[in-house]
């Protein structure tokens, strides 16, 4: 059998690799850092790739993870009631979640190489697995993500997203007593000093529903991590000209909390692909257009709405008009929500 080679340890990449290794396919991961460590994401994964990680086995190697079953929105000072979500989400921390599937990955006899950044090239059995592409501007905006956790934060609901006059901010209760709060924010300017005002960004405005939250936080410093250049323009897997998953083929908006399912339900997608490769019964060509086929139908209508969730809220307008629609037709925000899944 021949083997496969993932460049990127991440949430597609490993799981990519635990799907091909149940196959009996030899796969060797190369990940440019090191397990444990903490990333930007809002650790809160919500969707079919729930589905995924449970039919992998994964789900029930991660015990100390959280479910999240409710959710409401803050808008100034201004919060909708709590509502219960349409589907139950996984809460749990990138730190322990990316060490479990790693480690996971080699006790099924992955070869997983560590410190090692890959040169990212294109070529036959090489999966790209890198996260996002980088995207110094969109739009004249600079978009850039933050991260840490906090102690002490009492939650009204499993999930709390907090519109803010430069982005938005969620909360989620993650493992240990910890509350995950991660924010995407835009600058038309370059941001300075990002390492020494986090909390500033993250604790939001004056007054502020999310302020009020995050008063009493005891933070974690060495949890912060920050994330510059993303890029949320919806790219198709066919165009990527490459085997890719994950965010290396589109990064959806945050917003939607439903990029990790991505991320897992594309490694899903490609299993059974590279499988056939790796066994000689397609051609390397086929199991790339099989898989983009598969990813495009997988992920246009959401991306498609996404798209216009994430243009709604940061535009100072349309944010209010979104949030005051959510607030009073409560099936509009569960219509968003199994629209962008
Ligand atoms: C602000 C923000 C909040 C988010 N919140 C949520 C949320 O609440 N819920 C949700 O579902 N999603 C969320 N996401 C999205 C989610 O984090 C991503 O969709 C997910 O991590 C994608 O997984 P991935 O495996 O494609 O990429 P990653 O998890 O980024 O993994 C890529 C890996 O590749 C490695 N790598 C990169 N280049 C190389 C190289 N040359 N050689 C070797 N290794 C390399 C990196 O070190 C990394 O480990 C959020 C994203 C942002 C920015």
């Amino acid at each position: 059998m021949k083997t496969v080679t993932i460049i990127g340890g991440g949430l597609s990449g490993l799981c990519l690799g635990i799907g091909l290794r149940k196959r009996g396919v030899p796969v060797r991961v190369l990940e440019v850092g090191n397990y444990p460590r903490h990333k930007v994401c809002g650790e809160f994964l919500s969707g079919k790739g729930r589905e995924v990680l449970a039919a992998l086995g994964i789900e029930s190697r991660l015990p100390d993870a959280r479910t999240a079953e409710d959710v409401l929105f803050s808008l100034g000072a201004r919060c909708t009631n709590v509502r219960e979500l349409p589907a139950a989400a996984l809460c749990i921390s990138r730190w322990k979640m990316d060490a479990g599937l790693a480690e996971y990955f080699s006790e099924l006899g992955g070869e997983l190489v560590t410190s090692h950044r890959a040169s990212i090239e294109a070529g036959e059995g090489i999966v790209r697995a890198t996260g996002r592409r980088p995207q110094a501007e969109e739009g004249g905006w600079r978009l850039f993500g933050l991260k840490a956790h906090a102690f002490g934060v009492k939650l009204r609901a499993g999930l709390e997203m907090h519109f803010t006059s430069r982005g938005y901010v969620g909360l989620c209760a993650v493992e240990d007593g910890r509350v995950n709060v991660c924010g995407l924010f835009r600058s038309r300017e370059p941001v300075a000093e990002l390492a020494r005002d986090w909390r500033l960004w993250l604790r939001g405005d004056p007054g502020s529903a999310l302020q009020e939250r995050l008063a009493s936080a005891a933070w974690d410093e060495s949890s912060f991590s920050s994330v510059a250049a993303l890029g949320l323009a919806a790219r198709t897997a066919a165009l990527s000209g490459d085997m890719s998953v994950g965010d290396s083929v589109t990064m959806i908006p945050p917003v939607t909390g439903n990029g990790m399912s991505m991320a897992v339900e594309s490694a899903a997608a490609a299993i059974d692909p590279l499988a056939s490769w790796a066994d000689g019964a397609v051609s390397w060509c086929e199991a790339q257009q099989t898989i983009s086929a598969r990813l495009n139908a997988l992920f246009a209508r959401r991306l498609r709405v996404a798209a216009l969730v994430q243009r709604a809220v940061v535009h100072p307008t349309a944010r209010r008009m979104l949030f005051w629609s959510v607030r009073a037709v409560p099936p509009l925000q569960s219509l968003l929500f199994k629209l962008t899944r």
